[in-house]
C-alpha cells in the first residue's frame, strides 16, 4: 500500500490491456498479473468515510429504486445482461489478467453473470406475495427490499460471486454496495461501469475498493447496510456473523469447503480417474467446491491411483491466456505461501503434475496418500492444486469419511448403482452433490454449503426472497 497517481486498466484499440493514469493522489494498492507478477494497475483504497458516502448514496438510490416499475427494473437489468454479452471477452481477458483464470473459464465466467443477470431480470414482475384465506378481512404478504445490500466478493471467482449477489439483490429492489477482493478488483470495477452504461441510476450498483478490515468491515458495522452478503474463508464468515448479530443484519455466507469425491469399486474407474483432475484442479483448486478428498474403495484403490497418475501429468497448466490451457497460476505470492505449506519435503506425495518455472505463482498438480484422517492436508481448506486420496471400505465407511469434516459444501458420488447414488447423496452433509459428475454450479439451482460452509443459499428461484423480508397486511372488510 503506497500514496500515488491512481491509475487504472483499460483496453487499447488492440485488444491489449495497458494502464492508464488518472491526475489524483490517493492511497492506492498495486494489482499484479499472478502468472507473470506485473502490474497491471494501482488501485485506489477507499477510507470508512468513503466507504460511509458510497452507504449513504446506495441509501438515497434506495428510496427511488424500490418504486421503479417492476417491468422497467427488469427492462434495466437485461440491458445490463446484453452490455455483458456484448463485453464478453473484454471482461474475460481482464480476469485473466488479473487473477490468472484460463481463458475458457473467464469466458464462462463473464458469461454466467449475464446469465444470471438475464435470469433474475425475469424476478421483479414475479416477486409474488401470497393472499391467506382469513376472517373478516384480506390478509396479503409483500416480499419487501431490505433496503442497502453489502457484498463482499473473494478473490477467486471476482465475477460470477459478484454477480450471485447483485443480480438477485437488485431484481428485489435493493441498491448494492460491492466490495471486490483487494487483489481482484479490475472485472467489478468493469462490471460496475456496465450497470451505468445500462441506465442503472447512479447509487444503485456501486463498486467500492479497499481492504476487507475497513471497507467490508463497515458494511458490517454501518447501521444503513440491512443485509451482508460474505464469500470467502470460514474465520472471516464467523467475524462477520458475529459482528451482524449487534443489529440482527441478516447474512448470507458461503464460506470453505472440504468436499469428498467418493469413488465405488462398481464406477466406470476410467472416467472416474480422468475426470477426478477437473474436480479438484481447476482454478488451480481455489474453489470452495474444489473435491480434494479423494475417497476410493479399497478393492480399486490402486487401479484408481494407476489410473489417476497419467490424468494428472497430462493435466495442462501454464499461460493462462493459451485457450488449451487447463490450470493457471495461483492468485498471488500469499496463496502461494499457504499451498505450499502444506507440501512440505516429508510430504506423502504419490506423483505430480508440472508446472512452469520463473516468474508467476506456479504450484503443479499435486496428489497425496496420506496415512493418517488427522493429516492438516486431510482436514484444512488448502484452496490450492492439491488432492489427498483415502482409501475405504464400505458404503458406511464412505458415508463416514465424507462427513468427518466440519464443511458440506459439495461433493461427488461415483457409482453404476442407482439406489447407491442416491442413499449416498442423501446421507452426506453437503449442499450440493453431483453423480458421476463434478458439476456444482447452474445459475438455476440453489447453491450453498451445511455446516460450517455457509448459511443461506445463492441462486435458483429461491434466492431473491433472501434479499427481502416478509411482510404481512391485513385489510379489514367489516
Ligand atoms: P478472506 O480473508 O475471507 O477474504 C474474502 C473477502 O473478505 C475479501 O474481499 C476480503 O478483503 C474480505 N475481508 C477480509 N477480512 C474482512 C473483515 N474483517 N471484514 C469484512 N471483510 C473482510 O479470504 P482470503 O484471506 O482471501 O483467503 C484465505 C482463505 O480463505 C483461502 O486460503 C481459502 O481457504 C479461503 N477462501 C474461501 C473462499 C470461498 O469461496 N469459500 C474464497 C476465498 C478464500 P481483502 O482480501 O480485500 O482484504
Ligand atoms: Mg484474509
Amino acid at each position: 500500500m503506497r500514496k500515488r497517481r491512481l491509475s487504472s486498466l483499460c483496453e487499447g484499440g488492440d485488444g491489449r490491456l495497458s494502464v492508464i493514469c488518472h491526475d489524483q493522489y490517493m492511497t492506492t494498492f498495486d494489482v499484479l498479473n499472478p502468472a507473470t507478477e506485473a502490474i497491471i494497475a494501482s488501485i485506489k483504497q477507499s477510507t470508512v468515510a468513503e466507504t460511509d458516502a458510497a452507504i449513504d448514496a446506495a441509501a438515497r438510490a434506495f428510496e427511488s429504486w424500490r418504486h421503479v416499475a417492476p417491468a422497467d427494473r427488469a427492462r434495466l437489468l437485461r440491458r445490463f445482461a446484453d452490455l455483458v454479452d456484448q463485453n464478453l471477452e473484454q471482461l474475460a481477458q481482464i480476469e485473466v489478467a488479473n487473477a490468472g483464470h484460463t481463458i475458457g473459464n473467464a469466458r464462462w465466467e463473464a458469461g454466467n453473470v449475464r446469465d444470471v443477470l438475464e435470469y433474475y431480470a425475469a424476478a421483479p414482475e414475479r416477486n409474488l406475495g401470497k393472499q391467506i384465506p382469513v376472517a373478516g378481512g384480506i390478509d396479503i404478504t409483500f416480499n419487501e427490499p431490505l433496503g442497502v445490500v453489502g457484498i463482499i466478493v473473494p478473490w477467486n471467482f471476482p465475477m460470477p460471486i459478484a454477480g450471485w449477489g447483485f443480480a438477485p439483490a437488485l431484481a428485489a429492489g435493493n441498491t448494492v454496495v460491492l466490495k471486490p477482493a483487494e487483489i481482484t478488483p479490475m472485472s467489478a470495477l468493469r462490471l460496475g461501469e456496465l450497470a451505468l452504461e445500462a441506465g442503472l441510476p447512479a447509487g444503485v450498483l456501486t463498486i467500492i475498493t479497499g481492504t476487507g478490515s475497513e471497507v467490508g468491515w463497515r458494511f458490517v458495522t454501518n447501521e444503513k447496510v440491512a443485509k451482508v452478503c460474505f464469500t470467502g474463508s470460514t474465520q472471516v464468515g464467523k467475524k462477520i456473523m458475529a459482528g451482524a448479530a449487534e443489529q440482527v443484519k441478516r447474512v448470507t455466507l458461503e464460506l470453505g469447503g472440504k468436499s469428498a469425491n467418493i469413488v465405488f469399486g462398481d464406477s466406470d474407474l476410467e472416467l472416474a480417474a480422468a475426470r477426478a483432475p477437473y474436480g479438484v484442479f481447476d482454478n488451480a483448486g481455489q474453489d470452495c467446491c474444489a473435491r480434494s478428498r479423494i475417497l476410493v474403495q479399497r478393492s480399486v484403490f490402486d487401479r484408481f491411483l494407476e489410473l489417476l497418475e497419467p490424468a494428472v501429468k497430462g493435466f495442462k497448466v501454464g499461460d493462462p491466456a493459451s485457450e488449451d490451457t487447463e490450470m493457471g497460476p495461483l492468485v498471488s505470492a500469499a496463496q502461494l505461501g499457504v499451498v505450499r505449506s502444506f507440501v512440505p519435503d516429508e510430504a506423502p506425495v504419490a506423483f505430480q503434475g508440472s508446472a512452469p518455472v520463473g516468474p508467476g505463482f506456479w504450484f503443479p498438480p499435486t496428489v497425496l496418500t496420506p496415512q493418517s484422517p488427522s493429516d492438516r492436508a486431510v482436514v484444512e481448506e488448502i484452496f490450492g492444486p492439491v488432492v489427498v486420496v483415502l482409501p475405504f471400505e464400505d458404503e458406511a465407511d464412505a458415508i463416514r469419511l465424507a462427513n468427518d469434516t466440519v464443511y458440506g459444501l459439495s461433493g461427488s458420488i461415483w457409482t453404476s448403482d442407482v439406489g447407491r447414488a442416491i442413499r449416498v447423496a442423501r446421507a452426506v452433509d453437503s449442499g450440493n452433490l453431483s453423480v458421476n459428475s463434478h458439476s456444482s454450479v447452474r445459475y438455476s439451482t440453489p447453491f450453498g454449503g451445511f455446516k460450517q460452509s455457509g448459511i443461506g443459499r445463492e441462486l435458483g428461484p429461491d434466492a431473491l426472497l433472501s434479499f427481502s423480508d416478509v411482510k404481512n397486511v391485513f385489510i379489514a372488510t367489516e
